[in-house]
């Protein structure tokens, strides 16, 4: 049985030395209750990083020398539990390991047949429920609006285009890498996308692609990039505040936003959203999600890494931008 814990705590970016392996040569046995699980699909995301670190958030930060948790889906192969079945798949927060026994408690049993299981880590799992939550609870979307997403080509991203695009905004995405771009419009059905990496001017390549100004920013990224959406903002804009990976490694808090007295003038409403805090729309989002799946009105796209050996370079990976959708390890 193989683990990665948590060795140390990364100052800036996160590097493999701050992970550990430890291998076992144990036979798990399971108690009255419980089931004995083989991890399938491991999910790394962004917001790992900040539970990495020794400072208060939303979620309790990793502890030194444990475990790394994160989504992960895996087999049940032994069962005490009359909840489950050997066979039966599940998905939940469980541990970076091989193998490992749980209780059952918070975990979500969910169907091969229904739909490939690594999508319950993407399109059908957190960072759909992100997307579609975020953008519909605070982004509150209207056909025929502009929305502007950044980290467009990721796993939020490139789902919250989407949803935007079937109820008729006009879309526009900020990704790194110009076949990134092109897979947004190609694949994803994006109007149009910058890239962020080449533009000479993001504020002014806004301002030419969004005519009419900017309705809704859904912002996975922070820093300069958002600022140069928000100076493009619309009378009574709406901004969802979902995640903000370009400040993620930096040592230094990040300077306050120039863009404040903008954000007055225009009335715009900017708000944080944790996915979590949204746990009673979840069924209702799942459906939607799945029904516009089975009618091909959504499409994803999986980044697939093989290997347990190679979760932590695939996390490490997410912050290089190696990513298009969903960011994946196959055990
Ligand atoms: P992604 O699949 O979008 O992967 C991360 C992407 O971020 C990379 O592919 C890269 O794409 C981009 N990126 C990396 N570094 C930078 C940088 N310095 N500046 C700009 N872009 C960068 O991850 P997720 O879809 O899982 O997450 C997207 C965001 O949403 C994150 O900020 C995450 O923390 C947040 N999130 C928040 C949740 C919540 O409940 N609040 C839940 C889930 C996610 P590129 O090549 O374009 O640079």
């Amino acid at each position: 049985i193989k683990t990665i814990i948590l060795k140390n705590r990364p100052q800036g970016k996160p590097t493999v030395s701050n992970f550990e392996f430890i291998t076992e040569d144990t036979q798990l046995t399971i108690n009255e209750g419980e089931i004995l699980l083989e991890a399938v699909y491991v999910s790394v995301d962004p917001y790992l990083r900040g539970r990495m670190s020794d400072a208060t958030s939303y979620v309790p930060p990793f502890e030194l020398n444990k475990p790394v948790q994160s989504g992960v889906v895996a087999k049940v192969i032994a069962s005490k539990n009359s909840h489950f079945k050997e066979g039966d798949f599940v998905s939940g927060m469980l541990s970076w390991k091989t193998q490992q026994v749980s209780t059952g408690e918070g975990l979500l049993k969910v169907d091969a047949s229904k739909a490939p299981l690594s999508t319950y880590l993407g399109v059908l799992g957190m960072t759909g429920l992100t997307a579609y939550l975020g953008l519909n609870e605070i982004g509150k979307p209207k056909a025929g609006e502009t929305i502007v997403v950044s980290g467009a080509a990721g796993a939020v991203g490139s789902v919250v285009g989407q949803i935007a695009k079937i109820l008729g905004l006009n879309v526009i995405g900020i990704a790194g890498t110009d076949e990134k771009i092109e897979m947004l419009k190609t694949k994803f059905g994006f109007d149009a996308g910058i890239n962020y990496n080449t533009s000479k001017d993001i504020q002014a390549d806004i301002k030419k692609l969004a005519a009419n100004g900017v309705d809704i920013y859904f912002d996975n990224v922070g820093g300069p990039i958002s600022d140069a959406v928000l100076y493009n903002i619309n009378q009574f804009a709406r901004i969802i505040i979902c995640g903000a990976i370009s400040t993620y490694n930096s040592k230094e808090t990040p300077k306050s936003m120039s863009v404040q007295p903008f954000l007055v003038k225009k009335s715009a409403l900017m708000q944080g959203f944790i996915v979590s805090n949204y746990a009673k729309k979840f069924p209702e989002a799942m459906k939607q999600l799945s029904s516009w799946l089975a009618e091909d009105k959504l499409t994803y796209s999986e980044t697939i890494v093989n290997g347990f050996d190679n979760i932590p370079n695939a996390f490490i990976d997410l912050f290089e931008g190696k990513n298009k959708g969903k960011m994946i390890v196959k055990i």
